[in-house]
């Protein structure tokens, strides 16, 4: 007897935004997850080093999510430092949670790029895959990731409540074309990133200067 699926976003929240924060409420909501778990990387391995500290992208998912208890942070990827691998995050995640559905949450854009992910074949044998749609990305209908949408798509999203693992499920959200690298790029310009996130991420911001020496 399986128990009710919890979700995982994980990203590097350079910082959180209203785009990740929506999507996470909504999945929760329409796929009754119990929990949605924030869980920022350390050192992300397709991509450049995030600009803010692991300690300053920690405390803006804190602060991002301090009035909502269906969304956690997870800190296991900072404390576990080196290279963010998910692989490694879901072996972790299965080990304490035996008996409970994982469901890894992402945009359609983190999909593009899932098949060069370490051991990307291993993590549906840990857990769901939930996409996302997120504005001006689209699923390619050739390739791998065609072919993993093919073989594990699922059309019943309470299927992932009675199998651990193993199945994708397509989830529309409400689209928010936000993403952290324009709101780097607004306050490298001297704009306010303001009504793109919460507003004691923003404030966290100001007063730490996280941004102000960006080279976005
Ligand atoms: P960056 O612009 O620095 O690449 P980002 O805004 O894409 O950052 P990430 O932390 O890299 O944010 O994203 C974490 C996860 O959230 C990924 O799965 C990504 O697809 C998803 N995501 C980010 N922004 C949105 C959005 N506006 N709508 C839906 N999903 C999003």
């Amino acid at each position: 007897m399986t128990r009710q699926a919890i979700g995982i976003l994980g990203g590097t929240f350079d910082p959180i935004h209203f785009g990740h924060l929506r999507m996470a409420l909504e999945l929760y909501q329409t796929l009754n997850l119990t929990e949605v778990r924030l869980v920022p990387c350390y050192q992300p391995v397709h991509r450049k080093s995030p600009i803010a500290s692991a300690e300053d992208r920690l405390a803006m998912v804190r602060a991002a999510i301090v009035d909502e208890p269906a969304l956690k942070v997870d800190d296991c990827e900072i404390k576990r430092q080196g290279l963010s691998y998910m692989i490694d995050t879901l072996l972790y995640l299965r080990k304490n949670n035996p008996d409970t559905p994982l469901c890894l949450i992402m945009g359609i854009d983190a999909l593009l790029g899932f098949p060069s992910w370490h051991r990307y074949e291993e993590i549906l044998d840990l857990a769901h895959l939930v996409i996302a749609h997120r504005p001006q990305y689209h699923i390619p209908d050739a390739g791998t990731v065609s072919k993993l949408i093919n073989q594990h798509l699922q059309h019943h999203p309470a299927v992932i409540h009675e199998l651990l693992a193993g199945t994708i499920i397509l989830q529309p959200v409400t689209p928010l074309d936000i993403s952290a690298t324009d709101i780097r790029k607004q306050i490298a310009m001297g704009r306010s990133p303001r009504y793109l996130l919460p507003e004691n991420v923003y404030k966290y911001i100001e007063e730490h200067g996280v941004y102000h020496i960006c080279h976005i």
